[in-house]
């Protein structure tokens, strides 16, 4: 028996001390099996064992996506400010720049998906959890204006449990309004907007753009909604069914059109995408 499944078999017989070096082994969220990191890289950070989606960054979400090296950057030359001097936000950017090597909570540009163009923005919730400042608002927005200048199709994927950003008080939620107005103008051109909702997307994400897509796909197991449910609960001050803003019951209701699973979402965009530029 090697170290790797001495190891394995020691960890599972629940013995603690045992010298890990770190960064080898996650323990999923859902199974509580122990994962080998590279198996679950490999896997898409999909578990192997239960099938459970780990949150993956908007970086690694262009590659799964995107034909090899066709991604160009939009370069919109704008950072976030601290419009209400609030306590502690410009550390929590600064924070979150270095954590993620992102300079705010998406990345926004074009790239080909099959060999056809698109343009695609990615909310990357390590990021302040995803969610929506002004300077996120005006960038969702200048990339759909790109997209219609060009005629692209355009494909949001959100990550954005965070939802608008409170640091930025009303400045944040005007951008629901922004986006959403810029998503009514694309479709008005007859251009076709894909949403993938990923786990988690709540509040004025998922109310305004992320919700609006011609067709919206999510990923299996996905907490999507606006209030989220210990909200809910502590104000209706009743039980929430099992499941409740999960993916599959937002699929049972009529709310999405698709669940998806990791590995199918680039084949699939490939079909739609076919299937609309036939
Ligand atoms: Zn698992």
């Amino acid at each position: 028996m090697g170290w790797f499944e001495s190891t394995y078999n020691k960890i599972k017989k629940g013995k603690k001390k045992i010298d890990i070096p770190d960064g080898l082994w996650t323990k999923c969220d859902n199974c509580h099996q122990i994962i080998y990191n590279k198996n679950l890289k490999n896997n898409m950070k999909v578990c192997p064992k239960c099938g459970y989606h780990f949150c993956i960054g908007a970086k690694e979400r262009l590659k799964i996506i995107l034909d090899k090296n066709s991604f160009i950057e939009y370069d919109f030359q704008m950072n976030s400010d601290d419009p209400l001097n609030f306590p502690q936000y410009v550390e929590k950017l600064k924070k979150s720049r270095e954590r993620t090597g992102l300079d705010e909570a998406l990345i926004a540009g074009e790239g080909e998906i099959g060999g056809r163009a698109i343009t695609v923005v990615v909310t990357d919730f390590n990021f302040m959890g995803g969610s929506m400042g002004s300077v996120m608002g005006e960038r969702v927005t200048l990339s759909i204006e790109k997209a219609m200048e060009k005629r692209y199709p355009l494909l949001i994927i959100s990550g954005s449990g965070g939802g608008a950003r409170m640091q930025e008080g009303l400045f944040s939620l005007m951008q629901m309004a922004k986006t959403s107005a810029a998503i009514a103008r694309f479709k008005s051109e007859g251009l076709l907007y894909i949403s993938l909702l990923t786990h988690p997307t709540m509040g004025g994400v998922m109310a305004s753009f992320a919700g609006q897509g011609d067709i919206i796909l999510a990923e299996p197991g996905a907490l999507l909604g606006f209030a989220g449910p210990r909200v809910i609960k502590q104000t209706i001050k009743q039980q929430i069914p099992h499941g409740f803003q999960k993916s599959e019951s937002l699929l049972k209701h009529g709310m999405i059109d698709l669940i998806v699973e990791r590995k199918k979402i680039r084949p699939i965009l490939m079909e739609i995408l076919d299937f609309a530029f036939f």
